[in-house]
């Protein structure tokens, strides 16, 4: 099977992660900590990087930093991981749901203000699949309004937005660093800002809230949302090869726009000037058009050995964020994006074969439809259209 990610380790990180286990610094004190948070910090030109346990822990520490809490109403994308709507829940406070645009599946900031109340607080935007969303457009209506932009950057390491490095927008941005992610630390996330006293008070919450100066002494409820050494050290390699994973990334996403872009019924990621997507996922949207639906592709692709995902569910449909809402683009991407296989360790050959089945399914569905009725292709599991 031809996985859809898997982590690329051939780096300094087997090295520094044995250094941990030699020296026995395995938990989260150590050396490899700071000097994670440094290079991460140093790659988004932001002048605070805090490491946390995962990338919800960090969205978490982000809103707990900011204040925000029972009350408090956070506008997030319904078309996200649905870790972005629950880090607004854990805080107490309630996500309302905006939908994306058509064109490069983001946000959509042109419907930010409608959502608007007095109880808003917040803006999470996500670089989704690993596009930067059009963070001034975002920008501009949270300064309207007077409300903080938390950047979910845990798709688009190494991402770029204008020339600005994803991770390094809002006023605090987030990473995860889980296995399948651009770089990955096992499980890991990062929270980032240029703002002194927040990075102070995200050090103080993210270790029980413990006193700077008194040991022992919780002046109020914090959590325990440290990063190990052990992950760290590994994050560190990770880091040290960003820019070469993403040009990996980015020369397998060209190789499947060639070969995918014109074939009828299929749209492939998109890229706006002011972008530089790192094709996190690598996806492709089924039209109408396109002679097999897009699950009858996916289980197409299956049974021939190519694993794939389906876009993320719009989380507005879902029971653990009831919500009566229509979003009518969010709805439409969900139910028609897919990612393939996007692994920096897959071969020309393998793309091309992936792409193959998608060109040539394409072709023979679409002819034999012409002149005959009945499906020549025996649907894998599901109906063809
Ligand atoms: C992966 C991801 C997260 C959550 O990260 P974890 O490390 O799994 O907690 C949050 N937001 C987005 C957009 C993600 O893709």
């Amino acid at each position: 099977m031809i996985p859809v990610a898997e982590p690329d380790l051939s780096g300094n990180e087997l090295e520094y992660v044995t250094d941990c286990v030699r020296t026995e610094w395995v938990s989260s004190l150590g050396k490899y900590v700071g000097a994670f948070e440094h290079a991460v910090a140093e790659r988004c030109a932001r002048r605070h990087a805090i490491s946390v346990c995962n990338g919800t822990a960090a969205l978490h520490l982000a809103l707990a930093v900011l204040g925000i809490g029972p009350g408090d109403e956070v506008i997030v994308p319904s078309l996200t991981f649905v870790a972005t709507a629950n880090a607004v829940r854990y805080a107490g406070a309630t996500p309302v749901f905006v939908d994306a645009e058509p064109d490069y599946w983001q946000l959509d900031a042109g419907a930010l203000e409608a959502l608007i109340t007095p109880n808003t607080r917040a803006i999470i935007p996500v670089d989704l699949y690993g596009h930067p969303v059009d963070m001034d457009a975002i920008d501009a209506v949270a300064r309207r309004h007077d409300l903080w932009v938390i950047e979910d950057a845990a798709e688009a390491h190494g991402a770029e937005y204008k020339g600005r490095p994803c991770g390094g927008l809002g006023h605090i941005s987030c990473f995860s660093f889980y296995g399948n992610k651009v770089i990955t630390t096992g499980e890991g996330g990062m929270v980032l800002t240029d703002d002194d006293g927040w990075a102070e008070r995200a050090r103080f919450l993210r270790d029980h809230a413990m006193s700077p100066t008194e040991r022992y002494y919780h002046p109020e409820i914090g959590f325990n949302y440290r990063l190990t050494n052990i992950q760290a050290a590994l994050g560190l390699a990770q880091v040290e090869r960003l820019e070469h994973l993403v040009a990996i990334k980015r020369r397998n996403a060209a190789q499947y726009i060639r070969r995918l872009a014109d074939v009828p019924g299929i749209t492939v990621a998109p890229e706006a000037v002011w972008a530089k997507n790192v094709y996190w996922m690598f996806s492709i949207l089924v039209e109408p058009e396109y002679p097999l639906s897009r699950d009858a592709l996916m289980a197409a692709l299956r049974q021939h050995g190519v694993d794939t995902r389906p876009f993320f569910r719009a989380i507005h449909t879902m029971p653990c964020h009831p919500c009566e809402d229509r979003l009518p683009v969010a709805e439409d991407l969900a139910a028609r994006g897919i990612n393939l296989p996007s692994s920096t360790k897959l071969t020309e050959a393998q793309i091309d074969e992936i792409c193959d089945h998608i060109v040539d399914w394409g072709e023979t569905r679409r002819l034999r439809r012409v002149g005959d009725p009945r499906p020549c292709v025996k649907a894998v599991g599901e109906e063809a259209r």
